[in-house]
């Protein structure tokens, strides 16, 4: 939708550019559909009359704080708005009421320090600068005012801001809802330092982020009548769990690893490790240490944390083990048997690190090495032992390292919700969702696909729900506003997670049925979706596939779906860990009764992840939502930097130019009487004589004088329809 008519010659426009996404000039020429005009960089290019869209040469020179107060709303429009307030660190703004965040890459502390927490209790929403603190203050007195659940949603790729956005935002509510009196261990002290704990053991360093949360989190803060915080419940998505055993450079494996190599030597000592760089869960990658950050602190800043959120020292001495135990597991290395070709520990050297994760484990060594090197098959007539190759030892050692660590990790998260503790009672709650945004890189795995299946979901509730907004204001105001259409992505769900017959479905069969492989898998697919408009078949590859999500189509290789689908713990390895003299490790494998059969069973991890999913999308459904959009601005990481046509993709993805295109659909904007008439009044200097001032029909003489139609007026504001704005202007800036 571009601009049609009154596209007079001098006019100040945008225009498309391929560097910068939208660059702005003067119209010099029109000639016919053609305009031509002269970009602010000195060139001259020729667009079609459809294709450009007039800048708003009244903005303030900082910005506006609200998106929808921009006089002009569209996408040149918006991003504009958003690089100057950028250039002066205002790093939020809000469209409606989505506060949108973008990464400053740099501390801002006066930004955050307890004067503006203060500022910001209490005070309605827009009074002051957007700020992430003035969400939670909105969550908060909505909750205590109106009895109203509330769920904040934070989303943006990674690198964005979300963690961070979401550490603040439980901080202002600790701080709301914190108490008075200095016991040693308040919940809400619990429910902050349960970040850092769960940040050693889920977060690593990515190409994308330093401090990348390899995990979602969905944490419930529970209220008491009196508005104190009294309980909170955290639950974790999706671990990254190949990251244990296999990391590219310049990644990291997860802090945790790191920071245990760094401790006091006694722990060393006690754990006999080495140098990071002799394990080979670690050295795959050149990074060991990061910029500013030194993980021999961070170690004990893990220990205290651990301390405050009702970890015991005897549990953090065995959380340390298994964490060193898996660096040992993993250099376990095995050789062929000569003649019959098995798997056999290779040397001294790995026999050492056997005897090693033994010891940490407390379990027989060897029935370790048995569990690494042959697996039981169980035929009708009788039980054999079959001895593995040495690819396949290491397949099975690398799965049990996995397995071991996200038990760790799901033993960490119901640790720190039992010892925080849940009010029962509450009803006063506020959700906070910290979850990975829309993933597409160069290949797209497992991992990618239920990750953007989360995101489809996000999509939907938050098309939903900008949709509903948009309806009330217009019932509010009480004008007409049938003809806005509502694009939805149910076609797209449809296709992941139908059942029968959609992509999760058919990933379980195919990972029930022992002569799948990823091929058949794929074939599958071709011949179910042959017609569907969000699946397309790859022209030159038969292991992969292509969904049209709404954020872009993104390719998938189906090389390790079936693989990474199965969660299942190989019977020896369960056998072996639950025998473990240690308590602590023998829990995170508790024997199942039923579960005797000597067969390991399979348990999908896609359909896991679906129903935790609907799960959350439940709760959301029955709370008020707010959300926070984060962006990075850039990919370097750097202050000060941004990205045109990176920001552009962002907002797409993150559902603000959905927003953006739903509010043009209607009436895009919306001016008070008072401010339409101090702007527009001139077009019509007889409209305010007479002796009643009535504001309202004063608007709709000054519009009927410039004779546009569409356009409605409502209670207290005039709505106009897109470009309606422009036109206004043309004509004032003749009569100016
Ligand atoms: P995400 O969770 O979206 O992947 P993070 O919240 O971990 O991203 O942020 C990545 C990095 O960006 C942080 O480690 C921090 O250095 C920086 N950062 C993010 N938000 C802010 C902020 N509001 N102020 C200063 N630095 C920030
Ligand atoms: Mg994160």
């Amino acid at each position: 939708m571009g601009l049609e008519r009154n596209c007079l010659v001098g006019s100040h426009v945008w225009v498309e550019d391929p560097t910068l996404a939208w660059i702005d000039g003067e119209v010099s020429k029109v000639d016919g559909k053609d305009v031509v005009i002269q970009t602010s960089d000195g060139r001259i290019v020729v667009e079609d009359m459809s294709k450009i869209f007039p800048k708003d040469m009244e903005t303030p020179y900082v910005g506006v704080n609200d998106m929808t107060r921009l006089s002009y709303l569209h996408e040149p429009g918006v991003l504009h708005n958003l690089l100057t307030r950028y250039e002066c660190n205002k790093i939020y703004t809000y469209t409606g009421n989505i506060l949108i965040a973008i990464n400053p890459f740099q501390r801002l502390p006066q930004l955050y320090d307890s004067e503006t927490m203060e500022q910001y209790k209490g005070a309605p929403l827009g009074m002051l600068n957007p700020h992430v603190f003035a969400v939670a203050d909105v969550a908060y007195r909505v909750m205590m005012n109106e009895g109203e659940r509330n769920s904040i949603l934070v989303s943006g790729e990674s690198g964005s801001g979300k963690t961070e956005t979401t550490k603040m935002l439980m901080c202002y509510l600790a701080n709301l809802g914190g108490r008075v009196a200095n016991e040693r261990r308040t919940v809400e002290q619990q429910v902050l330092e349960s970040n850092p704990v769960l940040e050693a053991f889920g977060n690593a360093k990515t190409v994308r982020n330093d401090n990348s949360s390899r995990f979602g989190k969905f944490v419930e803060i529970q209220f008491d009548g009196h508005g104190r915080i009294s309980g909170a419940a955290i639950r974790t998505y999706l671990l990254e769990r190949s990251r244990v055993c296999q990391i590219s450079d310049p990644e990291r494996n997860y802090h945790c690893f790191y920071r245990l190599c760094s401790a006091p030597p006694e722990e060393i000592e006690k754990y006999k490790l080495g140098n990071l760089k002799s394990y080979h869960y670690l050295n795959q990658s050149n990074c060991y240490e990061l910029v500013g950050v030194n993980d021999a602190h961070d170690y004990l800043a893990t220990r205290h944390a651990m301390d405050v959120v009702g970890i015991s020292q005897e549990e953090q001495d065995a959380i340390f083990r298994v964490v060193a135990a898996i660096l040992h597991l993993g250099n376990i290395e095995f050789e062929k048997e000569e003649v019959s070709e098995h798997a056999v520990i290779k040397d001294d050297q790995a026999r050492f690190h056997l005897q090693m994760t033994a010891e940490l484990l407390t379990c027989d060594p060897q029935a370790l090495e048995d569990s690494l090197c042959k697996r039981v098959m169980i035929t009708r007539e009788e039980i054999i032992k079959r001895s593995l190759d040495p690819l396949g030892a290491i397949v099975g050692r690398d799965g049990l390292a996995k397995t071991i660590y996200s038990r760790l990790f799901d033993w960490l998260v119901e640790k720190i919700n039992f010892s925080i503790g849940q009010d029962p009672d509450s009803n006063s709650l506020i959700g906070i969702l910290d979850i990975y945004g829309f993933e597409s890189f160069k290949t797209n795995s497992f991992e990618q696909f239920c990750i953007n299946f989360t995101n489809e979901k996000l999509q939907q509730h938050f098309n939903q729900h900008i949709f509903k907004m948009e309806q009330e204001e217009y019932v509010n105001e009480q004008i007409d506003w049938s003809y806005i259409d509502f694009v939805d992505n149910q076609d797209v769900l449809d296709l992941i997670e139908k059942k029968p017959g959609g992509i999760i479905a058919l990933l379980d069969e195919a990972c029930m049925f022992p002569k799948s492989t990823h091929e058949t898998f794929c074939q599958k697919l071709y011949q179910t979706f042959k017609t569907h408009k969000r699946f397309i078949k790859p022209k030159l590859s038969v292991t992969s596939f292509t969904i049209a999500h709404y954020a872009g189509e993104v390719p998938y290789d189906a090389c390790q779906f079936l693989d990474k689908n199965k969660d299942y713990v190989v019977l020896e390895h369960q056998e072996l860990l639950s025998a473990s003299k240690c308590s602590f490790v023998a829990g995170l494998f508790p024997l199942i009764p039923d579960e005797s059969t000597k067969s390991s069973k399979f348990s999908s991890i896609g359909s896991r992840f679906k129903l935790q999913l609907q799960q959350l999308m439940e709760y959301v459904n029955s709370t008020k939502p707010l959300y926070i959009r984060c962006v990075k601005p850039n990919n370097l990481l750097k202050p000060g930097i941004f990205d045109n046509v990176n920001v552009m993709q962002q907002l797409r993805c993150g559902g603000v130019l959905e927003t953006i295109r739903i509010s043009c659909a209607g009436y895009p904007t919306r001016r008070t009487f008072k401010e339409f008439i101090d702007r527009f009044s001139i077009l019509c200097p007889t409209a305010l004589e007479g002796n009643s001032y009535d504001e309202k029909a004063v608007c709709t003489r000054i519009l009927g004088k410039i004779g546009l139609s569409g356009f409605q007026i409502g209670e207290t504001k005039v709505f106009l329809r897109a470009n309606q704005m422009a036109e206004l202007d043309a004509a004032r800036a003749v009569i100016l």
